[in-house]
């Protein structure tokens, strides 16, 4: 099973894509990870990302792109996988479904998180005072969140031309949101 899974920070989405991969035994890749991960190690990457992840903006596509296609050239994702956190552009999903169309990859389905903005703002807030995450001040959250609108967002409707978008009301317990995933994906 080859997924994508989209949504707002703060859906949801990171906690549900680890949990829906290891049920289907497949790879779960988030590029938030990756990137934190090189950050640490203080890789070029890292380097050169930082500062967009700590204003909440995107790092620049062309940083991101090379990380996704070696992953899936190397043929680390053969047995599926779900991909948390990538595309987050137009232009990134272009590039994810040229790399699919060369290397014979079908994308299964993309799985949408609906959560309200409000709902969100609420969530994070609590979060960042729960673990003192420096990028979730409030303001970060609201520009996060403005850069999911108008950047993000417009991949919804890419994927449902394609009719693989299949979208699960997140504002529920995590519980029934995963029970609700696996019966879409079904
Ligand atoms: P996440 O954990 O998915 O919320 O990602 C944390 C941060 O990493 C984001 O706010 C972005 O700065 C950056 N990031 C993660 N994935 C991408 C991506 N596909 N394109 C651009 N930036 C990304």
């Amino acid at each position: 099973m080859n997924l994508v899974f989209l949504g707002p920070p703060g859906s949801g989405k990171g906690t549900q894509a680890i949990r829906v991969a290891e049920n289907l035994g497949v790879t779960h890749l988030s590029t938030g990870d990756m990137l934190r991960e090189a950050v640490k190690n203080r890789t070029e990457l890292g380097v050169q990302a930082e500062g967009y992840m700590k204003k909440g903006e995107l790092v620049p596509d062309e940083l991101i792109v090379g990380l996704i296609e070696n992953k899936v050239t190397s043929g680390d994702l053969n047995d599926g996988f779900i991909l948390d956190g990538f595309p987050r552009t137009m232009e990134q999903a272009k590039s994810l479904k040229e790399m699919f169309e060369k290397n014979n990859i079908q994308l299964d389905k993309a799985v949408l998180l609906q959560v309200s903005d409000e709902e969100i703002v609420k969530r994070i807030a609590g979060r960042a005072a729960e673990e003192g995450r420096a990028d979730d001040t409030e303001d970060v959250v609201r520009n996060r969140l403005d850069v999911y609108n108008r950047q993000t967002k417009p991949i919804e409707s890419f994927y449902r031309e394609e009719s693989i978008l299949t979208e699960i009301q997140g504002e529920d317990t995590p519980e029934n949101v995963y029970h609700k995933i696996m019966a879409a994906i079904k």
